[in-house]
């Protein structure tokens, strides 16, 4: 399969398309940094739009009112369109206006159905079918500015439900990478010889492909879906814009001191991504990696700035790396009669975490009993103890953090853990992690 020259990846995370002077500022990294080849601008949900929508589906869900929250959803973005009108004057604000009505109508219609009609079969499927309004509003928003921004010829509207295609493991959905790799070329082909340049589609979610319901494929999943796009267009590269300036050894909101890698290989970027380093998610290296296809993380506040390449190279050894995960579920399990933790229980106990879906972050065993690590939903954890309570002694503490030092030296960790009581500790030639207390 041939490439398409010169086509990029962009992707825009919530904080670049927050309001409607982030979208303008869209525009113009768009406009004044976009390759000359064509672009595929991938969107997240404006701001915390999605969090907003967890918290809507989620007292519907257990029968709570939730007009509330959905009118300060539906003014936020009502303000942003109204903002964006002011902004780009030549935005038609009563048809835009209308639009989001329409997205917005669609949203309460499929909530009130849930409500009087039925439940849907699973909680992860009516998530989905809820929580991917975000992108689509948010995408309504962009490509109208970019249309009358840029250029409305240019500009075509590409919905990801037509392109990403997916098994319904929902809430993280598989990727059926030839069935969407054949969709988004033949699309991308067809508008491109009739004159588009930049594709706009929304970024986290994507269409089973049986009946085209609608999918998430994992939070904080834009990057995923800009690495799916690049992978099955063979993009030139990918470009991530954040509000940091490229991929630093630590979160500067939580961590002083921060450094920027100029330049990371991808198998050192993968790993800090498992660990829970937020700034990419971790499924979006190895479709790019399996291709070649180079990453940058730049900063959309100063886009000139030179920001992160991660690509295949050698690099000297790096300056350490500080991941802290919050909201930590600490598990033991030990067996009923003091037997040893055996092969046969282990495998029992890892089926039940398959089975409810939950992460093992971090895991130790020692002679009679077995811990684990992972993120916690209080609904998985406690399917999780019904699976296993009759055959385990079961403890757990929430509430904790998950440190990683990636490339440690003794002074990284003497200065993480002082003043820290450490619930669990795991070293390895590359990795110090432990568990603590928040
Ligand atoms: N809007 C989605 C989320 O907040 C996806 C993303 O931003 O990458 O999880
Ligand atoms: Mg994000």
């Amino acid at each position: 399969m041939e490439k398409i020259p010169g086509l990029q990846v962009y992707k825009f995370g919530g904080a670049s398309v927050k309001d409607a002077a982030a979208i303008l500022n869209l525009c113009r990294i768009v406009r004044d940094f976009g390759p000359k080849g064509p672009l595929v601008v991938v969107v997240s949900a404006m701001g915390k739009t999605t969090n907003a929508l967890e918290e809507i589906y989620d007292l519907a869900y257990s029968g709570q009112d939730w007009a509330q929250q959905m009118e300060s959803l539906t003014a936020y973005h009502e303000r942003a369109c109204v903002e964006l009108a002011a902004l780009i004057p030549m935005v038609k604000l009563s048809q835009l206006r209308e639009q989001l009505q329409q997205l917005v109508l669609e949203l309460t219609e499929e909530m009130q159905f849930m409500k009087l009609v039925h439940k849907p079969e699973s909680y992860d499927q009516g998530y989905d079918k809820i929580v991917s309004f975000g992108e689509r509003f948010s995408v309504l928003l962009v490509r109208t500015a970019l249309t009358y921004f840029v250029s409305a010829v240019a500009v075509h509207y590409m919905p990801v439900q037509s392109v990403i295609c997916t098994d319904e493991t929902w809430r993280e959905g598989k990727v059926n990478w030839s069935v969407t790799e054949t969709r988004t070329r033949y699309i991308v082909e067809k508008e491109l010889a009739a004159g588009a340049k930049i594709f706009v589609t929304e970024g986290f979610t994507g269409g089973t492909e049986t009946f085209g319901l609608p999918i998430t494929l994992g939070r904080e999943g834009s990057d995923y879906s800009a690495a799916i796009l690049a992978y099955c267009l063979r993009a030139e590269s990918v470009t991530i814009w954040k509000d940091v300036a490229g991929l630093l050894n630590a979160d500067p909101k939580i961590f002083p001191d921060t450094v920027r890698y100029p330049e990371i290989s991808y198998r050192e970027t993968i790993e800090m991504a498992y660990y829970g380093a937020s700034v990419i998610h971790p499924k979006t290296l190895k479709p790019l990696a399996d291709r070649n296809i180079p990453l940058r993380v730049k900063s959309f506040l100063d886009p000139e700035a030179e920001g992160t390449l991660i690509h295949d190279c050698q690099h000297p050894a790096l300056a350490p790396a500080f991941i802290r995960k919050t909201d930590q579920c600490l598990l033991s399990f030990a067996s009923k009669d003091f037997s040893f933790i055996s092969e046969e229980n282990l495998a029992v106990i890892f089926a039940a975490l398959a089975q409810a879906k939950l992460k093992i972050n971090v895991m130790q065993n020692s002679a009679i009993s077995f811990s684990v690590c992972v993120d916690f939903s209080q609904r998985r954890v406690h399917q999780l103890l019904d699976l296993l309570r009759e055959q385990f002694l079961l403890h757990y503490n929430t509430g904790l953090l998950l440190f990683t030092i990636k490339n440690y030296d003794s002074a990284s960790i003497a200065t993480l853990t002082a003043g820290k009581r450490l619930l669990l500790e795991q070293r390895t030639r590359g990795t110090f992690q432990f568990v603590c207390a928040a």
